[in-house]
């Protein structure tokens, strides 16, 4: 019964017609995207959602002007973070030190001593830098550095407990984000989770009873990304220690974001610190780079080297290994640990989570003063709360000053949707049928391009 509307599909050639060879864009693009648009109206007509009347020839081109376009522009492109969420996942967690990125850049488009001892000249572990400069830092024995924390966690049960049990609170068995979660981690790895006690109390007898001649590692995962609270327990890190010594079973700490400084000051309490995790006792502490401490995507393994060595002695390093700008990148941010003032001066992470209140509110002040000559638009300061994101201190809001914005031409999601779709696309968050602009994740030299893709959006939108 659709039949008379696919009759009425014009041709590719028709369509091709109407692209003249002058636009400069190459013949097989318009032809991918005349085939995209033709194949989602016939997807259309099917499903009977297509709307009437008919599309007009002008429409289609329009609608295949808009395909090329879209196929033109990567899809992973610089955006502007007005939500004020630090750690934001899907925006790429944290934004590297100008260091840091410096230095990927020089590795990649030269050569590098990246496995190379330019001493001896004979090969060298590509972990070696890496391993210094982190024993250095937090005394830990040894490290190695993989692709993220999940690789950690998986190369760890794999090298260290594969064919074995090992042990985990039921109150510590995390999923976090997509397919990341740690019962299926251990399958995968060929350990067998044995865990002890209930989903909020667990004591150290539960761990005492639950070892045997199967036990291979004793494991605190952090619950980064949730808390049990109320009547709770769980068992210290220095007494899960002090277990696993006496029965020599080695205990691995997975703290998740890996905190170098203590973030309490700042209004983050309760995150775990490397260098505290290591000195009361773990073997293996494990921990992101991307999270709070402001690196590139990576994965650390630190602990004893008897160790990090059968770790590193497993096939799946190979798989899980960092290339040559990451490893750059690492080393120039782990640098700035050297000097907790340098690492606040020049991480923008914790530049941001360490923003004095009054230098946000005062840079807010002067940011909606200059969007106050906008027609139509209604611009309010006021404090709100944000999260550091990432997975990160759940429940933790962080006190923070936002410019709340209502236009009187568009809806908040039509406002938003123009700012996304803006150049550069800015993100910023909805409440309360309003806009909120949170400068804390802003650069400020990001505003000027802020405040010219919110006149654009209002334009577009209006
Ligand atoms: C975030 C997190 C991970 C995963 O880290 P990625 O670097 O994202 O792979 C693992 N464990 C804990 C406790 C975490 O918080």
């Amino acid at each position: 019964m659709s039949e008379h509307l696919f009759r009425k599909l014009p041709s590719v050639t028709a369509l091709l017609e109407l692209f003249p060879v002058a636009d400069g864009c190459p013949h097989d693009h318009v032809v991918q995207a005349i085939r995209s648009e033709l194949a989602s109206l016939r997807s259309q007509i099917t499903q009977g959602t297509l709307a009437k009347p008919f599309p007009s020839l002008q429409e289609l081109a329009n609608s295949i002007r808009l395909r090329i376009q879209h196929a033109a522009t990567p899809a992973l492109r610089p955006v502007i973070n007005a939500t004020g969420i630090v750690l934001h996942t899907n925006l790429g967690r944290a934004p590297m030190a100008h260091a840091a990125v410096a230095a990927a850049l020089e590795s990649a488009h030269q050569y590098c001593s990246l496995e190379y001892d330019l001493y001896t000249g004979k090969r060298r572990s590509r972990q070696h830098g890496a391993r210094e400069l982190l024993c250095r830092l937090t005394g830990a024995p040894s490290a190695t550095v993989v692709n993220n924390c999940a690789a950690a966690t998986v190369l760890t049960l794999s090298a260290l407990a594969s064919g074995c049990e090992v042990i985990v609170s039921r109150g510590q068995l995390i999923e976090i984000g997509g397919s990341f979660r740690l019962p299926e981690i251990m399958t995968v790895s060929g350990a067998r989770l044995r865990e002890v006690g209930t989903t909020n109390i667990a004591r150290l007898q539960d761990y005492e009873r639950a070892i045997s001649p199967e036990t291979g590692l004793i494991m605190r995962v952090h619950p980064s990304n949730y808390r049990v609270r109320g009547f709770t327990r769980e068992v210290g890190l220095a007494e899960l220690v002090t277990l696993g010594r006496k029965h020599g079973i080695p205990v691995v700490d997975d703290i998740g974001s890996g905190a170098m400084l203590d973030f309490s000051a700042w209004g983050c309490p309760g995150e775990p610190i490397v260098h505290d995790s290591l000195s009361a006792g773990a073997d293996i502490v494990l921990f992101s780079g991307d999270k709070l401490l402001g690196g590139p995507q990576a994965g650390f393994i630190l602990g004893r080297k008897d160790l990090i060595d059968r770790v590193e002695k497993h096939p799946l390093m190979r798989a899980f290994r960092l290339d040559k700008m990451v490893l750059a990148a690492l080393d120039a941010t782990l640098r700035l640990y050297a000097d907790p003032a340098l690492a606040c001066e020049h991480l923008p992470v914790l530049k941001m989570l360490s923003l004095p209140l009054p230098e946000l509110e005062s840079r807010s002040l002067a940011f909606a003063n200059r969007l106050r000559d906008i027609p139509g638009l209604q611009v309010d300061v006021q404090p709100s709360k944000a999260y550091v994101g990432g997975g990160s201190l759940p429940d933790v809001a962080l006190p923070t000053w936002v410019i709340a914005l209502e236009s009187s031409t568009c809806s908040e999601e039509e406002f938003a949707m123009q700012l996304r779709q803006g150049s550069p696309p800015v993100v910023a968050r909805i409440q309360h049928q309003r806009l909120l602009i949170d400068l804390r994740t802003v650069f400020p030299d990001q505003q000027d391009s802020l405040l010219q893709a919110i006149q654009t959006a209002l334009t577009v939108a209006g």
